[in-house]
């Protein structure tokens, strides 16, 4: 059987819009033809080559992407009006088909927040069963594989749900582009009677399949991309079925001669490396001359901004989308969510989060602001406490409240959420934003807020996590679109982008694998064994489509630079991730290898492969290159530093390098989806002692009663407490992300050593003197530094003791590890303070005598604060003790000196005097003066460090 159109097979070394443009003028086919490419790029490049082609003005033909114009097709041959959907609206009808179904056989009905996650999986899966125009029927058997409760039933019932989101549709005149490629492809009508050019397409879906026929039938030209001895597989699988069906036989168009791509390999160490090179590599070539001279491939969008800062100063067209969740402005919308959602209506806000959104750099707050709740030191706070502590921008801080923080909480539907952070846009000061984030916001609007508040479930009611999911998936699906347009300089692009282009020099970056391919996306809904049983192609077509276009765009080159990197990073899961280079490089190497008749590493290396040269003398790991203190920023954070906390001088102590990171940077250490947070977790513990204790003992904060309220150990009740505690925790942001397994083993864990703290360790009798104690602050004075408050809170202090050994004892509680308290601080004497040299020596051997600073630091605020209150009665400072309350082992106590140790010793008395406070002084000094942050001395500190990532000096 004889057909109409014809298929050609273009040799890669021939440019194929070029090729196709000569046919339409051949055929003078240029004004009237209809020209499909499988993506909107290739339009703009054969306007280009026209352009060079022909100097006068001529009609183009119709140019467009073959989605593009299938949907305007179908919509306008349709008999009645319909709408096309987005996704989100399409997986409104979805839920509200389940729910018909679910009703009918009284089956209980997820909300719509709970359930949308698996109502967009479902939209996907409808898609593909109109692509591949398959009937949708239920799965009778499920596979063996282990399936999600969910996705069993979702799946037993299939066709019934996709019958009534049908009927959904129908009612509402809606369609979706699936829908409409299965109408085009099952319909009789006549496709347009007009030259039709087919460029560039690969893979077909089944739909596709059908309409293509249809087009061939009619005389289309279809145009590959490919060499005709080493066919690629799809394009195999495609000429075998029409050659059964038409006997074609391709015509085949070769280039005069076959000019073979320059590769050149560039092994780098990690992506910086990587980035520079390009850098290099297009500073010291000649000056891109035409769009179709460059283009710097990007596998994944991820490395798009570290990129352009590497790219030497010319003209750049970037086609391809940013995601908007790596944006700033996503940040800041993500810190407004996590303060809403810890909230407590009765406590008020967490403080930690509500610092978190006040230094985002969107918001004005004061630093003096800023620096008051955190002195605060509470781990909630209300707003009316939070305004309390404002001064000169009371007013701004209110309208934060009024015009972001409230709406957000007020939030109950898609439609309030849009205006809430539609108002929060409108507040932040639009003159500060680069042009990258004035489009991240025009984004946002357009995107995602204004849709957000027309969608025909938009007021439908949600809880707020529920908004808050919602909220994170659409923002994992948008991106900020470059479009490209117009056609000037180095083009960097997508691998998906570059279908159908030819560019002379091609730089691909990130040639890794798990990158180039990527890692399968997997629907959880069909998994691989369930596609043959509800009758869809094997999915194994992904991998196969980037290998084409990868080869292609090599192949179509006169020169490809493949880049990849062979680091370590730590992974996801805690486990190191190596790099390794994509199969399709290996595939490059294996040829030169056979090429040379020996193997690739045995080769010199030459320019066209390189590696990244990391020089290290020998002895440079060990040297002691520290980094140096900056001035200016040294300058800056004593301006910021009122008031000297103990956890910060603990924190000097163990690390320098540490507090330069967490303190002066404020770098956010990273949290992972399901860990338990070790601060969030402390403050649930101690917010819950707190709380209990103050039931029991009637103790008022900030109160001190310095003779006491006796508290007996037969009166604590573990479960009572554990009720306080669970419900502290369930405000905690990291316990609404954990898995269920991971909330069962924690709250197991802490039942089980608080049993223990209150049967076995706590006191038969104590008297609480105060709980959650703010110690009055004393203040020093630091040589040329100027004068510092230093201030503490203290978890609880007792009265115990007897038989003239009645002592204060301040207690700190502990969850994570505490080691054993050593007092060798003692035997240091003020002349010891004053030889100490501000360096790492100096530190180290005050180091070496305290294994806290903590605990002393309680008892010379205590203390002071006694001897202003009390100046005659109180007269030792054995009188006081401090210690850890060990929780993660039980409640044991590690105490700062267990028995009195001076026995009326003046010496005992004049250490808190004098020595301690020259100790704080040589501290603060040494912060300040000495040169450079150095690294721990224990490196067990680096073990569990948050900063162990980035920092050098880690072991
Ligand atoms: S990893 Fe070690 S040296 Fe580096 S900041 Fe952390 S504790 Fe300090």
């Amino acid at each position: 059987m004889k057909s109409g159109g014809k298929i050609f097979v273009v040799h890669p070394s021939r440019n194929l819009l070029e090729v196709v443009i000569e046919h339409l003028l051949e055929r003078d086919h240029l004004e009237t033809a209809l020209v499909l490419f499988p993506n909107r790029r290739p339009v703009e490049f054969f306007k280009y080559y026209l352009c060079k082609k022909i100097d006068r003005p001529v009609l183009l033909p119709e140019l467009k992407s073959f989605e593009d114009w299938l949907v305007s097709y179908a919509i306008g041959v349709m008999k009645e009006p319909v709408q096309l959907i987005d996704q989100m609206e399409q997986a409104w009808f979805v839920y509200k088909a389940v729910e018909e179904v679910y009703a009918e056989e009284k089956r209980k009905v997820p909300s719509w927040g709970e359930f949308y996650p698996w109502a967009i999986r479902l939209v996907d899966v409808f898609r593909e069963f109109e692509m591949e125009l398959v009937e949708v029927g239920n799965l009778v058997h499920p596979p063996s594989v282990e399936l999600h409760e969910r996705v069993i039933d979702l799946l037993m019932r299939l066709k019934r749900i996709y019958e009534a989101f049908n009927k959904k549709l129908d009612d509402h005149s809606c369609t979706t582009v699936g829908k409409l490629m299965r109408s085009i492809a099952d319909s009789s009508e006549n496709l347009p009677d007009i030259p039709v050019y087919l460029v560039g397409f690969y893979a077909l879906t089944r739909s596709e399949r059908a309409i293509f026929r249809r087009f061939f039938e009619r005389g289309a030209s279809i145009y590959w991309h490919a060499d005709i001895e080493t066919l690629p597989e799809f394009y195999k699988n495609w000429l075998k079925d029409w050659h059964e069906i038409w006997q074609i036989e391709p015509e085949v168009i070769m280039p005069e001669k076959i000019a073979e791509p320059e590769i050149h390999l560039f092994e780098a160490h990690d992506l910086h490396s990587e980035l520079k090179e390009v850098g290099e590599r297009l500073s010291s070539s000649e000056k891109v001359s035409s769009p179709d001279h460059t283009a710097v491939v990007l596998p994944s969008s991820e490395p798009l901004i570290p990129l352009i800062h590497h790219l030497p100063e010319a003209d750049l067209n970037i086609t391809m989308g940013y995601p908007l969740r790596l944006t700033g402005i996503a940040n800041f919308i993500q810190k407004l969510f996590r303060l809403v959602l810890g909230a407590n209506p009765e406590r008020g806000y967490m403080t930690s989060t509500l610092i978190d959104l006040f230094n985002s750099p969107y918001i004005r707050v004061s630093k003096e602001t800023i620096r008051a709740l955190k002195e605060y030191g509470g781990g909630f706070i209300s707003e009316q406490d939070v305004l309390k502590f404002t001064k000169e921008d009371k007013d701004y801080v209110r309208s934060v409240f009024e015009k972001i923080i409230h709406p957000l909480i007020e939030a109950k539907n898609l439609r309030t959420l849009g205006d809430a952070i539609n108002t929060a846009l409108g507040f932040i000061s639009p003159g500060r934003w680069s042009p990258f984030e004035k489009e991240a916001i025009a984004v946002i609007l357009e995107n995602v807020v204004y849709p957000m508040k027309e969608y025909a479930f938009s007021e439908e009611e949600m809880e707020m996590g529920e908004l808050h999911e919602l909220f994170l998936e659409v923002l994992r699906t948008t991106s900020i679109p470059f479009e490209g347009d117009p056609l000037t300089g180095i083009q960097v692009m997508g691998i998906l982008e570059t279908r159908v282009l030819s560019f002379e020099r091609v730089i691909l970056i990130d040639v890794n694998e798990g990158v180039l391919p990527g890692v399968e996306d997997i629907n959880p809904l069909l998994p691989r064994q369930v596609r043959p049983l509800l009758g869809l192609p094997d999915h194994l077509k992904e991998e196969l489509i980037i290998r084409y276009h990868f080869e292609r765009l090599i192949s179509s080159s006169k020169e490809t630079h493949l880049l990849w990197q062979y680091c370590t990073t730590p992974g996801q899961s805690g486990l190191d991730d190596k790099k390794v280079r994509s199969r399709y490089v290996e595939k490059i190497i294996w040829q030169k290898e056979k090429e040379q008749g020996k193997l690739f590493e045995e080769t010199s290396e030459d320019e066209k492969f390189r590696r990244s040269q990391i020089t290290l003398e020998p002895g440079e790991l060990t040297k002691k290159d520290y980094l140096k203190k900056d001035t200016d920023l040294i300058d800056s954070f004593k301006v910021s530093l009122w008031a000297i906390h103990p956890t910060m001088l603990e924190l000097y102590l163990k690390c320098p390098l540490r507090f330069f990171y967490s303190q002066v940077l404020k770098i956010e250490p990273p949290s992972y989806k399901d860990e338990v947070e070790p601060a969030e977790l402390g403050t649930a513990v101690h917010e819950a002692l707190e709380e209990y204790i103050r039931t029991l003992t009637g103790i008022k904060t900030d109160q001190v009663n310095f003779s006491g309220v006796t508290l007996k150990k037969q009166n604590l009740s573990v479960d009572d407490f554990f009720n306080v505690f669970i419900r502290k925790l369930k405000g905690k942001d990291f316990y609404r992300r954990i898995s269920p397994e991971r909330k069962f083993l924690l709250e197991e864990t802490a039942r089980f050593r608080f049993r223990k703290y209150f049967e076995e360790k706590h006191p038969e009798e104590t008297k609480v003197v105060a709980l959650e104690k703010r110690l009055d602050p004393v203040k020093i004075d630091v040589g040329g530094h100027g004068r510092y408050e230093l201030k503490g809170k203290v978890d609880r202090i007792d009265r115990r003791g007897e038989n003239g050994d009645v002592r204060y004892i301040i207690m700190d509680y502990k969850t994570g590890y505490t080691g054993n308290v050593k007092t060798k601080c003692l035997n240091l004497t003020l002349s010891d303070i004053k030889s100490l040299a501000l360096d790492d020596n100096g530190l180290r051997e005050l180091k070496k005598h305290f294994s806290t600073i903590q605990l002393p630091f309680y008892i010379y605020l205590w203390g002071r604060f006694l001897l202003k209150k009390y100046h005659s009665s109180f007269t030792s400072w054995e009188d006081i003790t401090a210690a850890f309350v060990k929780l993660s082992e039980n409640g044991g106590l590690a105490e700062f000196y267990p028995s009195r140790r001076g026995n009326g010793n003046s010496g005992y008395n004049q250490w808190f005097e004098e020595v301690f406070p020259e100790v704080v002084k040589f501290i603060i000094r040494h912060l300040f003066e000495s040169p450079y942050w150095y690294p721990a001395e224990d490196k067990e500190e680096c073990k569990y460090c948050d900063y162990k990532v980035p920092c050098r000096f880690s072991v």
